[in-house]
């Protein structure tokens, strides 16, 4: 049930997820009734509070006669105020008797032991928030992000239809964007964890994100390690990879751009099209370009929505089909079998190229 191993501070893929929250995200179900309404209310309608740089600089601080366990920031008494307050609308929906922690701007809860929360806290759900913030997010949270893990798929399942009227949902868990609302089944490990967390703290740094980097991004986290300076998720293989497999196999495999392009991402081929998007992601990884990628995305962001033009920058010098053989050759020395590419000597531009 532990997050990250201490070890390896590698984030341990246990299943697999099929779609996202863009499966269960975007409508708010009026069936849910009034605890829905009431957080809905709060998410919508309370005012903004000033969290912290970062978990770092919280303290921990008890809270007496309570059964929530504070981790507040110290410095900053309206961000402990929102977390406070939230923590107790979310302990009304799931009992007196269920533990909360706070580790602002987060309200982490669900049904799991105090100290099973605790160990998510601090080695899945902590190490992943910092890494994230390091590597990627200059605007940090303003508003507490809700997170509710349940220890088995049947609470899970109840608790997303009794709390929001969701009935159906990803068996591994998804994001609320209306309600800043994580849930997880936590039988299924930490992988859905990381990649909704990811949607969560992006959705105040670059909430315009195109879908192909904010799935990318958020697919990429799902199975990777901390790099050793804590300051960024690296992803590793994963069970995404199969996709791509099977339509490089039948030699269909779409062109690089039309992933940038304004295409579909959803509809039939949208787990192909998670695939591509985390690969890709992994790809500007393995060559150093992705932060660059994302903060370019992010800085152009009115001009080139898609992100084509950010990513064509970083590649000077270079075409779209140069490009395209290129990420086509990584893949292939992944393990796959590659369609023929000529790979060109441009590559050794390429900024932070790795082997
Ligand atoms: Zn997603």
């Amino acid at each position: 049930m532990a997050g990250l191993d201490s070890r390896e501070r590698q984030v341990v893929a246990r299943g697999r997820l099929t779609g996202g929250p863009g499966v269960v995200a975007g409508s708010l179900v009026v069936a849910a009734g009034v605890c829905f309404a009431a957080w809905s209310l709060w998410a919508t309608d309370h005012a903004v509070c000033r969290l912290p740089e970062s978990a770092d600089a919280c303290q921990s601080q008890a809270e007496p006669g309570s059964p929530v366990c504070s981790k507040l920031a110290a410095t900053d008494s309206q961000a402990a105020c929102e977390c406070q307050t939230m923590a107790r609308w979310v302990q009304r929906q799931l009992g007196a008797d269920s533990p909360l922690l706070i580790s602002s701007p987060l309200v982490i809860g669900g049904d799991l032991p105090a100290a099973e929360l605790e160990v998510w806290r601090r080695e899945t759900i902590d190490p992943a928030v910092r890494a994230m913030t390091s590597a990627y997010f200059a605007t940090t949270p303003s508003e507490p992000v809700v997170v509710l893990l349940f220890a088995t798929e049947a609470s899970y399942r109840e608790h997303a239809a009794r709390l929001f009227g969701d009935r159906e949902v990803s068996r591994y868990g998804y994001y609320r964007p209306h309600l800043r609302t994580v849930m997880v089944n936590a039988e299924c490990g930490p992988d859905a964890m990381v990649h909704e967390l990811t949607h969560a703290l992006m959705a105040f740094d670059f909430p315009a994100a195109p879908e192909w980097l904010g799935e990318g991004l958020a697919s990429l986290h799902e199975h990777g390690r901390i790099r050793d300076d804590g300051g960024e998720i690296l992803g590793l293989p994963n069970w995404r990879f199969g996709a791509l497999e099977d339509a490089i196999r039948q030699g269909r495999l779409p062109p690089l751009r039309s992933l940038l392009g304004a295409g579909s991402f959803r509809g039939p081929d949208e787990r192909l099209s998670y695939a591509r998007a985390r690969y890709f992601c992994m790809y500007l990884q393995s060559r150093g370009a992705l932060q660059a990628c994302y903060r370019a995305c992010r800085a152009g962001r009115e001009g080139d929505p898609t992100g084509e033009q950010a990513v064509a920058a970083l590649f000077p010098g270079w075409s779209w089909e140069q490009l395209d053989a290129d990420f086509r050759a990584w893949l292939g020395r992944m393990g796959t079998p590659a369609p023929q590419v000529r790979l060109s000597s441009l590559t050794s531009q390429v900024p932070g190229w790795k082997a």
